[in-house]
């Protein structure tokens, strides 16, 4: 089945950048992607369409059958309730601890207090940050914060999890555990879509890549490389 379908997508910017010209694309439930491009060549772009960070200028974009693209202001947050994001410079909320950081994630879908609990400590456990339930982000390393940040974005069981550079602020080997973690997540059967200028994961554990190049797919490649040297 088709999780997310993109045809004749076109994003122009306010000042009149053009991001996206002409985006084709198909992703199929439980497959995991790699987007990658040199900077400035529109992957941001290409996945803040996807949960509605931005509106493209033209074209069609269906994410489980709704289109998203059309999608009325107000239907949004119901719309990302099925998709959990993890960017870069993770994202926690300071003065919150990690227990509660992933909890904010599931009140404001109005889950029971009932409901939140086992859920919350289950995907702390996934993540191995069970027993840093109580501390504060900042006393965690990147690796765990990031790790938080996952736990954060699957708590309500997306179909759909966005990473933009989720490893780009970690070291080598952190970078492979965070990769190690949503690929455990994907065996489960969420998708995930990964943007990111990691060479060697990207190149050592082979998985589909799009690369986009001056807002267009210059590759579609199932067991794709890396494909530049920076
Ligand atoms: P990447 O993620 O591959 O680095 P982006 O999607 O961030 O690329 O950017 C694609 C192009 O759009 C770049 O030229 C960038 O400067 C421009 N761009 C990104 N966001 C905006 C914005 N909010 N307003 C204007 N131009 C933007
Ligand atoms: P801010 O601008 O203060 O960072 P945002 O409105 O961007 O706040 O996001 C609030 C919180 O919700 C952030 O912690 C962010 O990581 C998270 N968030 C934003 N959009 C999504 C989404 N579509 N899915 C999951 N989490 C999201």
């Amino acid at each position: 089945m088709c999780l997310i379908e993109m045809q004749d997508v076109w994003k122009t910017y306010p000042n009149g950048t053009v991001a996206l010209q002409g985006i084709d694309v198909h992703i199929k439930g439980g497959e995991f992607v790699y987007v990658v491009g040199p900077s400035g060549a529109g992957k941001s772009t290409f996945i803040k369409l996807m949960y509605r960070e931005e509106k493209p200028t033209k074209g069609e974009i269906v994410i489980n059958g709704s289109h998203i693209s059309r999608l009325k202001e107000r239907y949004i947050p119901h719309m990302r309730r099925k998709i959990g994001v993890v960017f870069q410079d993770f994202k926690l909320l300071p003065k919150l601890t990690v227990y509660e950081n992933v909890a904010f994630a599931m009140e404001v879908i109005e889950a029971s207090k009932k409901e939140i609990k086992p859920r919350v400590m289950e995907v702390l456990e996934l993540v191995r940050l069970k027993h840093k339930a109580r501390s504060l982000p900042d006393q965690l390393s990147g690796g765990e914060q990031q790790r938080v940040a996952i736990a954060r974005a699957i708590v309500n069981n997306p179909d759909l999890i966005i990473a933009d550079e989720p490893t780009g602020n970690l070291d080598p080997e952190t970078s492979m555990d965070i990769m190690e973690t949503l690929l455990d997540i994907n065996k489960r059967g969420t998708t995930v879509i990964m943007a990111t200028h990691n060479k060697e994961i990207v190149n050592n554990v082979r998985k589909r890549v799009i690369a986009i190049e001056a807002g267009r797919i210059a590759r579609d490649e199932q067991k794709g490389e890396y494909g530049y040297e920076d």
